[in-house]
């Protein structure tokens, strides 16, 4: 594992000033992208962003045709703290700039056997719902609610505020203490069927972690905290579409000084090994060259597009890259945008068609990286909970339908067996909503544009077209992740969701802000802070973790009197 430099645990204010003026260039503006933008101009650096594509926002874009408006991805609002936190460290309050919505219901699950079931904050209705499905499970409800309540206050805290950079960094007394409340070595639905025997109520309580691109039979436990976060904090949409989020962090950069530059791909990330004043004859980033052969030089640049992909096309080639094409990702999806011909009342804001052979369903995308035979699959209509979506009297529907990331192999499979499949996942969600809703949605259909793992990969170039980037596994989190800073070209931070902390907006709004922390610190060390090499620091950490634990197991065998089988056993 390449080396890493020194990290702070408690997050920092920002304040500006800190960049004077150093020029900082941004490699896409998805959320990541705008976010960091705005911080990094907060702080007084020369901000510039390019984006390849024309419009800004990234998978957090907007899709607009025909008079209906999609969310390309993003729906789900949740973590709202973390939205707040955002805009207050820029001096703004998000109210000013956000108009949000709160769903009630949450969602509607709509069960193989056509029983459906709402999920709500409002635990008079949960408790109904939770005792028509398996009585006496409301109790279990609260106590499961608990439990996540825990993984979740421990992961933002501990997790999500917090930069890894070091091996060490993991080993804090309140990470080793609180390990076993965790439940990292149970799977989410191992904690879920721990509180609930109702097959349904299984489901109902373990989808979640497709939020992560996890099925919930590998991902850890601890991911019970997105079921909670949607009881305890509901689920938000804000007026205009998830993208408003990224218009007004654009916004605030650029009134912070900061330029966006858009149908602008970046073809290189420059690097040298020649001199920086201070800091020696060190690796860095000179800053980049674009498609158009435009060079734009930087004292620093900060990578938004995909890490995996980054890294094996923008940066020098490395084993190092090579090794993160092997890395677990998420899945990919087939996602039908619908503008439809009439209002579909069968269907609330959010609904969840979950298949009968649950596991299987997930063994398909996840284990065979394939098309389930028969799908769950997600639908979110935006204009149920804002009208301006579609034209009136219609419906703007988003279907998100799972499956496995594109083979590394192009040639795996042809461009006809793609169609089949692409022809299966609508065929399955036709008949699938036709027996559960009782509505023909084919004749509904006036508008239809379709992501394909291909246009995911392309569009966003979004390594094998995985749409939520590298998986939350235990050897991926944590430490593990790649990190938020380049362990050569130190000058080179990323942010967004393949490096730490992870996925979803809110997640990555909180990797801008510890990177904008990081960089912060960099520049307050000068030339050397920003440049130097800290080549051996986590080989001298793990030698000085060693050290600890011999010592400390060395006290405690020397206080039980046995200090000479241990010199045996050391050999000394
Ligand atoms: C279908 C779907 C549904 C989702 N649902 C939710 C949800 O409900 N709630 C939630 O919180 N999260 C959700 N997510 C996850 C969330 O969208 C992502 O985690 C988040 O938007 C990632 O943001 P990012 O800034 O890391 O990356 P991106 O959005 O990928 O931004 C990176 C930007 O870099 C640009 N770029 C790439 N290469 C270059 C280059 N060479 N030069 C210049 N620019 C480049 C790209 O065009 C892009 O604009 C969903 C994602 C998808 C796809």
């Amino acid at each position: 594992m390449a080396p890493r430099s020194k990290t702070s645990a408690t997050p920092s204010s920002p304040t500006a000033g800190r960049g004077s003026g150093k020029r900082a260039v941004v490699i896409g503006a998805g959320v990541g992208g705008a976010a960091i933008a705005a911080r990094l101009a907060h702080q007084g650096f020369q901000v510039s962003v390019y984006e390849k594509n024309t419009f800004s926002g990234g998978r957090c874009s907007l899709i607009e045709k025909d008079g209906f408006r999609f969310d390309q991805g993003p729906s789900m609002y949740l973590m709202p703290k973390i939205f707040e936190e955002t805009f207050a460290d820029l001096g703004e309050k998000l109210s000013d700039h956000l108009e949000l919505k709160r769903c009630d219901p949450n969602y509607r699950v709509h069960f193989h056997d056509g029983d459906k079931m709402h999920l709500s904050s409002d635990l008079a209705e949960m408790r109904n719902e939770l005792e028509r499905l398996e009585p006496g499970s409301y109790d279990k409800f609260l106590a499961f609610l608990k439990e996540s309540h825990a993984h979740y206050g421990f992961s933002i805290q501990s997790v999500l505020r917090r930069n890894f950079e070091k091996f060490t960094d993991m080993i804090t007394w309140d990470n080793v203490s609180s390990l076993h409340k965790l439940h990292m070595q149970s799977s989410f639905y191992g904690r879920a069927a721990a509180y609930f025997q109702s097959d349904k109520l299984r489901k109902a309580f373990t989808f979640q972690s497709m939020y992560m691109g996890m099925s919930p039979f590998d991902a850890p436990g601890t991911y019970t905290l997105l079921p909670y976060t949607e009881f305890a904090e509901g689920i938000w949409y804000p007026k205009g579409g998830f993208h408003r989020v990224v218009d007004r962090l654009e916004y605030l950069a650029k009134q912070r000084g900061a330029e966006f530059h858009y149908g602008k791909p970046v073809a290189k990330i420059n690097t040298t090994t020649g001199p920086v004043a201070n800091a020696g004859s060190v690796p860095h980033a000179t800053g980049v060259t674009l498609e158009d052969g435009t060079v734009v030089s930087a004292d620093l640049v900060v990578v938004n597009a995909d890490l995996v992909w980054t890294y094996n096309n923008l940066l020098p080639p490395s084993s190092y890259a090579r090794r993160l094409t092997n890395k677990q990702q998420t899945s990919s999806s087939f996602t039908f945008y619908w503008g439809l011909k009439r209002k579909v009342p069968e269907l609330d804001a959010h609904n969840l068609f979950l298949a009968e052979k649950y596991r299987d369903s997930f063994d398909s995308i996840f284990l065979k990286n394939t098309l389930p035979d028969e799908c769950s699959f997600y639908i979110h209509a935006p204009s149920r909970m804002d009208p301006a979506a579609a034209p009136p009297g219609k419906e703007a529907i988003m279907v998100l339908v799972p499956t496995g990331c594109l083979p590394d192999d192009p040639s795996a499979m042809s461009a006809a067996e793609w169609a089949n499949m692409q022809a299966r996942a609508k065929k399955d969600v036709l008949r699938v909503l036709q027996a559960r809703t009782g509505v023909d949605f084919a004749p509904l259909i006036e508008t239809e544009i379709i992501n394909t793992p291909q246009t995911w990969q392309a569009k966003f170039n979004l390594h094998q077209g995985s749409i939520l980037g590298l998986a939350h596994s235990v050897p991926q989190v944590l430490w593990f992740r790649p990190s938020t800073r380049h362990a050569d070209f130190k000058n080179v931070f990323f942010v967004g969701a393949s490096t730490h902390p992870g996925t979803g907006v809110p997640v990555v709004l909180y990797g801008a802000r510890l990177v904008a922390q990081q960089i912060a610190r960099a520049v307050q060390g000068g030339k050397a802070g920003l440049y130097a090499s800290q080549a051996g620091s986590n080989m001298v950490a793990i030698l000085a973790l060693l050290a600890v634990i011999v010592a400390v197991v060395t006290g405690v065998v020397c206080a039980q009197g046995g200090c000479a089988t241990l010199s045996a056993l050391l050999g000394a």
